[in-house]
């Protein structure tokens, strides 16, 4: 297995599109990133595992088929296979961002003495973790990545009326992606209008105090946020911007202070595919997120970000065809930090 760092300084052309062939200047049988993309995409092209979430109306009716791969390395090349022109919701992957956000406003103490950085070990929509988050109990133990956390970190976005603290959560989304990014209004009043059970978390999260005021409108823009759409591209951008210090590598934009960047991927680290973050960590070392419309995205930091699209999810809400790809990738590229070879 070779190292990133070799492909990346063996590869020169970027590839946009899965058909595009590449003749990179390698030494034999070693892997360079378009071709593990390809042969990842046609390995895992008619895996079906799995099923759309359903809890949300218009996630049903996502075309399961949808399979897109992005890699996008920190000096802004951009690798893609299969579908990277349909969009989904970003659903929970926008609670990475929000959280930057509210860390690049106020600082990494004020998300670990509020909301907590630990994991909950729970469901991403779990309500038990409120009660055992009280201070009297221990806390808290919840985190800005599950979604009593979530919707409480969306609280904390500065701004004085509900169309400025969502104008500058989509221009910040907007600024990781590199482009303006719209919301699926579909999927926006979908999930508004059967949300109440994350209406009652934000609830919840009130009478506890984690919240300050207005916990339905801190409700609603989180559930804005979850539908903003995204095409593989995108979020593998997104992905990079971390991977690269907070620095958008393909706008050459800083969106974010790098000295910020490493509390994101430390929650994601721990909590970013939820009750399933142990067995994910243990297969690629990589802080991740995944979102119940389909999404994952892994930052290999220094390196790249990656990002899969595949709707259908397992039990735990994450999608099991972008872990399968993502994992595979990893793996050949040699992108895992914890595997080294003995010097
Ligand atoms: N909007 C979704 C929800 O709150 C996000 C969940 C997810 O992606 N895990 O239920």
């Amino acid at each position: 297995m070779i190292t990133l760092s070799r492909a990346l300084l063996t590869l020169t052309l970027p590839v946009v599109g899965a058909s595009v062939a590449l003749t990179p200047v390698q030494a034999q049988g070693t892997p360079d990133i378009a071709t593990v993309l390809n042969e990842t995409y046609t390995k895992f092209r008619n895996d079906q595992e799995g099923k759309n979430a359903d809890y949300i109306p218009a996630l049903a009716k996502v075309d399961p088929k949808i399979f897109g791969i992005a890699i996008v390395t920190t000096d802004g090349k951009v690798y893609t296979a299969g579908d990277i022109k349909s969009e989904v919701s970003i659903q929970s992957i926008s609670k990475v961002f929000t959280m930057a956000k509210v860390i690049e406003e106020q600082g990494p103490e004020k998300i670990e003495n509020t909301v907590g950085v630990d994991a909950t070990g729970m469901r991403f929509n779990s309500i038990v973790s409120i009660e055992f988050s009280q201070k009297a109990l221990g806390g808290p133990e919840m985190n800005s990545l599950v979604n009593p956390g979530a919707i409480a970190t969306t609280s904390m976005v500065k701004g004085s009326t509900r169309d400025e603290v969502w104008k500058s959560i989509l221009d910040w989304h907007s600024a990781f992606a590199g482009r303006p990014l719209k919301v699926n209004d579909e999927v926006f009043k979908s999930e508004a209008a059967t949300n109440q059970r994350n209406q009652a978390i934000g609830s919840l999260m009130y009478a506890y105090g984690y919240i300050k005021d207005k916990p339905d409108q801190a409700t609603d823009v989180y559930t804005e946020q979850c539908s903003i759409s995204v095409n593989a591209k995108d979020l593998a951008t997104m992905a990079a911007t971390l991977a690269n210090g907070g620095k958008n590598p393909v706008t050459k934009k800083t969106v974010m202070t790098a000295k910020n960047v490493p509390y994101v991927l430390s929650v994601m680290a721990t909590a970013g595919l939820y009750d399933d973050t142990g067995k994910w960590l243990y297969h690629t070392g990589l802080p991740g997120k995944s979102g119940v419309g389909g999404g994952i995205i892994a930052v290999a930091p220094g390196k790249f970000g990656i990002a899969v699209i595949s709707p259908p999810l397992d039990d735990a809400g994450n999608s099991v065809r972008a872990q399968k790809a993502i994992i595979e990738i990893v793996s050949r590229l040699g992108a895992n930090p914890y595997a080294v070879k003995p010097s």
